[in-house]
């Protein structure tokens, strides 16, 4: 295969966090789904090409969201007032317990992968239940709409209601089945899913991190999201130094791991957690609605933090992952506010959009796929064209078309949907 097509526009991308890269009138070459080069003129080999133009709008690395619920889609919004775990115990878990019947994930999950696409997240790290035939039905549903996944069977053998607590033994055998029989080289691969320390027993999590050992697969958890919560996994794990070290611990920490939330961590987790290059993921959204508190980002980014953003949908409100890079700087810009004699900084628009595409992109890259987030050459070639539709006369630059689209765009103004090439 040596596919070659042409698009004409203005590319927008950030390939560091410092600042946005804009490259107006350019000409995206790509072939067999990766960009071979961004050009001013048609180069003369290509001429007899036709060029796909995207008009006045901008073009932009699609996003990717790392952290997501798959069966908390349709719960957006519900309940979110309660904090953590009142909220799981009220609304979420006993949603989840519906994936039990195979015919309810079928009517759903299809919505939840149209809505992503939707949304232009075209990459995404998502969680399912416990149920193995029902998470298989979701990696089935993202990849009958063309997206790139990690998908998780999440596992649960204690401190869950009945309907979703498995035996140690069920929840690990489940979720080497669900491994083997989404291995692969498909578009969708699976994540090992611890759903967090409280839930399972050492036992439990021990095996898992074996699993991914095992099979060299990455593994998805929570982290220090309330205090309620950090206080309650060390009264479940008093021989741990921390909640970090309850995952490392268990070999559940490493270059191929991702911990949603890790708000409430000491400078010895996280020390931790960059010796063992694990990525920490934001998910502001799901932090404010919950109450649970605001990760210290900027922090973070300066210490050199591995570092991603995730929607976090059904605490998170929105699949939208430019809400979430807004979000993200608007936490940011609270905890700055809030808390002076700790000297906290924004963080800036550019460097919440980084993390939303080339930060994010760097999991799927360090998990053997081709490079993916921003338009570098040999890069897969993976685009929105967003055209916000305002008059002429408005004449606003490019950069600040972006701008307005991740404040106050919405998915109407996403044109067009490109992954590793293909138009979607
Ligand atoms: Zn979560």
């Amino acid at each position: 295969m040596n596919l070659t097509a042409l698009y004409k526009g203005h590319f927008i991308d950030t390939p560091t966090p410092g600042q946005f890269r804009v490259r107006k009138d350019a000409i995206a070459i790509v072939e067999d789904g990766k960009l071979l080069s961004l050009e001013r003129e048609v180069p003369a080999q290509f001429s007899s090409l036709p060029v796909k133009d995207s008009g006045a709008g901008v073009v932009i690395p699609s996003f990717i969201d790392l952290h997501v619920h798959a069966p908390q889609h349709m719960q957006m919004g519900v309940g979110l007032t309660l904090g953590l775990l009142d909220w799981l115990e009220n609304h979420t878990f006993p949603r989840e317990s519906r994936f039990a019947d195979e015919a309810y994930a079928r009517s759903l999950y299809p919505l939840f992968a149209a809505e992503l696409l939707r949304q232009g997240s075209l990459r995404s790290v998502v969680y399912g239940t416990v149920h193995l035939e029902s998470t298989l039905i979701l990696a089935q549903a993202l990849e009958k709409a063309g997206l790139i996944a990690f998908v998780g069977k999440v596992n649960m053998d204690r401190n869950a209601p009945d309907d979703l607590k498995e035996t140690s033994e069920a929840s690990f055998k489940g979720s080497e089945e669900f491994c083997r029989r989404l291995a692969g080289q498909g578009r969708v691969r699976p994540i090992v899913t611890p759903r967090f320390a409280p839930s399972c027993t050492k036992k439990l999590m021990k095996e898992l991190g074996r699993l991914s050992q095992r099979l060299n697969l990455p593994v998805q958890s929570h982290l220090a999201e309330t205090l309620t919560e950090a206080q309650w996994v060390s009264q479940l794990f008093p021989e741990s130094r921390s909640y970090t070290d309850v995952y490392n611990d268990c070999g559940l920490l490493g270059p191929a791991s991702l911990m949603a939330h890790a708000i409430f961590l000491n400078d010895e987790e996280i020390n931790l957690i960059m010796e063992r290059e694990s990525t920490l993921v934001h998910c502001p959204s799901a932090n404010i609605n919950l109450g649970s508190g605001i990760m210290p980002l900027g922090r973070y980014l300066d210490r050199g933090v591995n570092l991603g953003l995730g929607s976090d949908v059904g605490a998170g409100h929105t699949l939208a992952m430019y809400r979430s890079v807004v979000q993200a700087v608007q936490a940011s810009t609270l905890l700055r506010i809030l808390r002076p004699e700790e000297n906290h900084r924004a963080v800036t628009l550019s460097e919440a959009f980084y993390l939303a595409t080339m930060g994010n992109g760097k999991f799927f890259t360090r998990q053997g796929w081709v490079p993916c987030g921003a338009f570098e050459p040999g890069m897969s070639f993976d685009a929105l064209a967003i055209d916000m539709g305002l008059p002429e006369a408005v004449d606003l630059s490019p950069l600040n078309q972006l701008e307005r689209f991740l404040y106050a765009g919405d998915d109407r103004h996403i044109k067009t949907r490109i992954l590793a090439g293909r138009q979607l």
